[in-house]
């Protein structure tokens, strides 16, 4: 699955033109591909996997800026506390109280985002909205919430997806009195971006178009 130079300089003049960050998902992607989107310009990197990113993480350069987009189950938290960029998808208060004690730990603030969950699978995980308006953002001095994130529905029906993707755009406005540092709105993969983007997306995480689709 090699990295596609052409479809890169493609998407990332389109995400120029509407201010949108690209997150290049790595996920089962060989050290040299992830190279070589590096060498192109790249320098934000999704990984889904702890086990994955801690062995990644140290053969690659130290500026890249990992982000941790995948389920993360809180015994895994100490592993990536040290390097972390930005943990996409934190979906549980315990997983918060997790993070912040690793974050203490690290002497670090981490920088992360509240998933909601807006697709109609049960399988995607996340907050529900009353839940984040329950957060007490003071007891997480070692965080700093940047923002939510969502995954939409597995579906090609533009309705759906739009729908889906205000309500998590309502919900982040609904949300931002209660986090002042709240900016990024992370929605948007290979097959929706674009519908995203539509919707307010300011960050999109996208694998198969830039590496070809995963086995
Ligand atoms: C795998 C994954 C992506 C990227 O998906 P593509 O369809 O390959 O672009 C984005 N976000 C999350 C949370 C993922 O797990």
């Amino acid at each position: 699955m090699p990295f596609n130079l052409g479809k890169y300089t493609e998407l990332n003049s389109f995400l120029k033109t509407k201010n949108v960050t690209l997150v290049a998902v790595s996920k089962f992607q060989p050290l040299e591909e992830i190279q070589k989107a590096y060498n192109a310009g790249i320098r934000d990197f999704g990984e889904n996997y702890a086990q994955e990113l801690c062995s990644k993480f140290p053969a690659l350069p130290d500026d890249i800026r990992w982000h941790f987009i995948g389920h993360l189950q809180t015994n895994k938290v100490k592993y990536i506390a040290p390097f972390v960029y930005l943990i996409q998808s934190v979906d549980s208060a315990n997983l918060l109280k997790e993070i912040n004690k690793q974050a203490k730990k690290a002497g670090r603030i981490i920088k992360c985002l509240l998933q909601l969950h807006i697709a109609e699978e049960t399988s995607k995980t996340g907050f529900n909205e009353d839940e984040i308006l329950k957060i007490n953002y003071a007891d997480y001095p070692n965080i700093e919430i940047c923002g939510m994130m969502g995954m939409a529905t597995f579906t090609g029906n533009e309705e759906i997806l739009k729908n889906e993707f205000s309500k998590l755009r309502e919900t982040f406005l609904k949300a931002k009195p209660q986090f002042p540092q709240m900016q990024i709105l992370s929605m948007g993969m290979t097959d929706d971006y674009k519908t995203a983007i539509s919707q307010g997306s300011t960050m999109v995480r996208v694998g198969s178009l830039l590496f070809g689709r995963r086995s």
